[in-house]
């Protein structure tokens, strides 16, 4: 006949071996008196402590990252007390200083009466899938920067310029303060591009942009590549005067880099055509009307001689 005491003894050494061989590491606590009963020895090999010295929550709590503590702990207890099974991120405090990320998680276990006798729980090793997580983060913030920068210039693209003049045109919309608008066009780009080849026209782009982003110098100011050898300035609580000033200094800027440009019509150096365009948004009024309008202002400009701005549509 089988001694069922020892059949018993036999299984729990069965689950203690299987218990300690895991690389989770098994723990509990004895809720009356809030101190572990339990703790497997490989929680030594994770965090250096060895398994005697986990005697409260509190030597459990005070291994925890200062940022973590207080709502790990006020997590656990609710919901220990409330007899909810939960899991919880944390960072654990190893002896020689570090921190490793842990995901504990615990399984409420209640007397026959159903009240809570104790916790039984896994704190796992997630240092590595936090890693990952971070470096992640990481890659998508890289990836939302890529998306809305122009690969060729490295400033920002028409999709930021269409975000942004959102933004700012809703602003000026609530605050009825003026939203000004420079469309700016590379006179006879086709030209320069054939004579000089596309490899030097693409540095030229470069160039441009490097140096229309010096023209506007306000915090809010914003300058994108629209396309092609086209770029765009938004000008918040701008007048229509100062906006003027702007798309003055932009061409400036571009004749002080003096760009040869032996094919244009206009000059012997690369020059700009410009739209300026000013609004305080009425209710009903829609931005892309504006930005129709700023570029008839800009076609004006190349069919008046290019090499300038214009910033009132000619009457026909
Ligand atoms: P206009 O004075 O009327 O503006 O004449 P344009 O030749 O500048 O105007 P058009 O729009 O006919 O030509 C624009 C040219 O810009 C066409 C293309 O050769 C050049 N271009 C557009 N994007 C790029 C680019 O990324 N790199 C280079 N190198 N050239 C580009
Ligand atoms: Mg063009
Ligand atoms: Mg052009």
């Amino acid at each position: 006949m089988a001694d069922t005491r020892n059949h018993i003894d036999i299984d729990s050494a069965v689950y203690k071996t299987l218990l300690e061989s895991t690389k989770a590491i098994p723990w509990k606590i004895d809720w009356n008196s809030l101190t572990f009963s339990y703790i497997g020895p490989q929680i030594e090999s994770l965090l250096g402590w060895s398994p005697s010295s986990w005697v409260s929550i509190e030597d459990w709590a005070s291994r925890m990252h200062p940022e973590d503590r207080d709502w790990v702990v006020d997590f656990c207890v609710a919901q220990s007390k409330a007899g909810t099974d939960h899991e919880a991120d944390y960072r654990a405090l190893t002896k020689s200083g570090e921190y490793v990320w842990i995901r504990d998680v615990v399984h409420v276990v209640r007397n026959e009466a159903g009240e809570v006798d104790s916790l039984i729980g896994f704190m796992f090793d997630i240092s590595e899938r936090k890693a990952t997580e971070q470096q992640l983060i990481i890659l998508q913030k890289e990836l939302e920067e890529l998306s809305f920068k122009d690969s060729l210039t490295g400033i920002s693209n028409r999709r930021r310029f269409d975000l942004i003049l959102e933004e700012e045109w809703s602003h000026a919309q609530r605050n009825q303060q003026p939203l000004s608008l420079i469309m700016i066009d590379i006179d006879y780009f086709k030209q320069y591009n054939d004579h000089y080849g596309h490899i030097q026209g693409d540095n030229c782009l470069k160039q441009v942009a490097q140096v229309l982003g010096l023209a506007a110098t306000r915090s809010r100011d914003f300058i994108a590549r629209f396309g092609g050898e086209e770029f765009v300035l938004v000008l918040p609580e701008t007048s229509e005067e100062s906006a003027k000033k702007v798309a003055e200094r932009c061409r400036e800027l571009i004749f002080k880099e003096q760009i040869p440009h032996q094919k244009s019509q206009v000059s012997q150096l690369l020059t700009i055509s410009m739209g300026v365009g000013t609004i305080i948004p009425a209710r009903g009024d829609e931005q892309v009307g504006f930005v129709e309008s700023v570029d008839r202002l800009l076609y004006s400009a190349k069919q008046n001689g290019r090499n300038r701005l214009v910033t009132v549509a000619k009457k026909s």
